[in-house]
C-alpha cells in the first residue's frame, strides 16, 4: 500500500475523475497542483481503459505542406516562412498530386494538408500565385487541392489551415472528412509583446474558438488541442481544456484533443525558453483525460518524446496521431516519426493493440452496419453524402481502416 498522503481536495477530485464524466474546474486545478503524479496517472489510465479498452489508434498519413507562407510570427514556429526569391510560394497542383500519390502507394489513407494562415493578406507574392491559378484566397486553393487529392487518389483529406470562417468551412466540408485547428491556449496574455503569440493575429483565442464553434454548427468532425510550455500557467491550461469541452458539449463534434509539448529549435524566437518536462506533459495529459472524460479521444505525438513515448500511454492517451511512412514531420522536422512496426511493438509491450484509423474516427462514421457496438452513436451527418463512398472504401467492418497492417 502506498504511504503517499494525498491532500483531501485532490483525493476527492481523483475519485470524481474516475467516474469518467469530466471534472469541474476546481477539481481540475487541484489535480494540476496537488495530486501525486502516480495516483493521477493511475486514475487517468483507468478511465481510458474503461471507455476505450485496449485499442490505441493512429492514422497512416501523408503530409502535404501546401504553403509555408504565413502572416503570423509565433515564437515557437519553424514551419512558417516569408517569401523568398526563387522559391515558389505554394506547392503546385502537380506537386500536391505527386506527394499524395506517393502516400497512396505507401498505404496512406489520410492526406494531411498543413499550411500557414492567410498569407495572401500580407504577401503580394501569395496573392499573385493564387490569382494566376484563379483563386482569391489560400483557403479556396486548399479546397481545390483537397478535391484533386480526393478524386485522383482516394486519400481522405484533413486540413489544418488556421482560422476559418463559415464559408471556408462549408467549402472544405465537401472534400475534407475532418478539419483541425489547435486552440493551443485560451490565454490572450500570450499575444502581448514578447509572448509566444506576439505578432500572431490568428492566435487570438476567441477567434480560434469561433472557428471550432462554427465547425460544430456545421457538424464537421474536428481535431483540436493545446500546446504546452509556451508561457501559459497551469490554470490557463485547464481553462483551455475546459473551453474545448464546453464547445464539444454543445455540438459533439470534437473527435480528438491533442496535448502537445513545446520543443526548442535553434532558429526560433523562443530558442532559449525551457521545454516542459516529461512529467509536466504526463500530468497535463492525465488532467486532460479527467477533464474531457472517458469518451474523448486523447492524443499526444510519439515523436516528441523520443524513446520514452510509451510513457504517454500511462497518462491516458488512446491515440498516437498521424504517422507518415513517406514525409517528415514538417512542424517538428528534427523529430522523426517511429516506424509503424516499432510503434506497434512498443504499444503491444505496454499491453495495448495498435489500430489504424482513418482521418475520421469510427464513432463519427456510423453507417447502419456499425451502429450496434457501445461506442457507436448514430451520427451520419458528420460525413456528407458525397464523401461517404470514399470513406466506405477505406473502412473496415468496425470503423477502423480496412486491411490494417502494423508491419508495413
Ligand atoms: S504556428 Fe502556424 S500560425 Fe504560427 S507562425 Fe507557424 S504556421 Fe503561422
Amino acid at each position: 500500500m502506498s504511504d503517499v498522503v494525498i491532500p483531501f481536495r485532490a483525493d476527492a477530485a481523483l475519485e470524481r475523475g474516475l467516474e469518467g464524466r469530466g471534472v469541474s474546474r476546481e477539481d481540475a486545478l487541484s489535480l494540476m497542483d496537488q495530486a501525486p503524479l502516480a495516483a493521477l496517472l493511475q486514475s487517468a489510465a483507468a478511465v481510458r481503459d474503461r471507455f476505450k479498452g485496449s485499442s490505441v489508434s493512429y492514422s497512416r498519413k501523408v503530409f502535404i505542406p501546401l504553403t509555408h507562407l504565413c502572416r503570423d510570427y509565433c515564437g515557437y514556429c519553424t514551419f512558417r516562412a516569408d517569401p523568398q526569391s526563387g522559391v515558389r510560394p505554394y506547392m503546385t497542383p502537380y506537386e500536391v498530386l505527386a506527394v499524395a500519390e506517393a502516400g497512396r502507394r505507401a498505404g496512406c489513407k489520410e492526406a494531411l494538408f498543413s499550411l500557414g494562415d492567410q498569407p495572401e493578406r500580407v504577401f503580394p507574392e501569395a496573392k499573385e500565385f493564387l490569382q494566376t491559378l484563379g483563386f482569391d484566397t489560400t483557403l479556396e486553393y486548399l479546397a481545390a487541392m483537397s478535391e484533386l487529392v480526393l478524386t485522383k487518389t482516394g486519400l481522405l483529406p484533413h486540413s489544418n489551415p488556421g482560422v476559418m470562417g463559415e464559408k471556408d468551412l462549408r467549402r472544405l466540408r465537401e472534400t475534407n472528412v475532418s478539419v483541425g485547428l489547435m486552440l493551443e491556449s485560451a490565454s490572450p496574455r500570450l499575444g502581448r509583446p514578447g509572448g509566444a503569440h506576439w505578432k500572431a493575429p490568428d492566435k487570438v483565442p476567441s477567434l480560434r474558438l469561433r472557428t471550432i464553434e462554427t465547425a460544430g454548427q456545421l457538424s464537421m468532425a474536428f481535431t483540436t488541442g493545446i500546446l504546452i510550455g509556451i508561457g501559459e500557467t497551469p490554470e490557463e491550461r485547464v481553462d483551455a481544456l475546459l473551453a474545448i469541452r464546453a464547445v464539444h458539449e454543445k455540438h459533439g463534434h470534437v473527435q480528438e484533443v491533442i496535448v502537445q509539448p513545446f520543443r526548442v529549435k535553434p532558429d526560433i524566437r523562443m530558442a532559449l525558453a525551457p521545454e516542459p518536462s516529461n512529467n509536466d506533459l504526463l500530468r497535463t495529459i492525465a488532467v486532460a483525460r479527467l477533464i474531457l472524460g472517458g469518451r474523448m479521444n486523447i492524443q499526444s505525438p510519439p515523436n516528441l518524446l523520443s524513446e520514452d513515448y510509451p510513457d504517454l500511454l500511462k497518462a491516458g492517451i488512446n491515440d498516437w496521431g498521424g504517422i507518415s511512412p513517406v514525409t517528415k514531420d514538417f512542424i517538428n522536422p528534427e523529430a522523426a516519426w517511429p516506424q509503424v512496426s516499432t510503434l506497434a511493438a512498443k504499444t503491444a509491450s505496454a499491453g495495448f493493440v495498435l489500430r489504424e484509423r482513418l482521418a475520421i474516427y469510427p464513432e463519427f462514421t456510423s453507417w447502419p452496419e456499425f451502429t450496434s457496438g457501445p461506442e457507436f452513436t448514430s451520427r451520419p451527418e458528420f460525413v456528407n453524402e458525397r464523401l461517404q463512398p470514399y470513406v466506405r472504401k477505406l473502412q473496415g467492418g468496425d470503423g477502423y481502416a480496412q486491411g490494417e497492417c502494423d508491419q508495413c
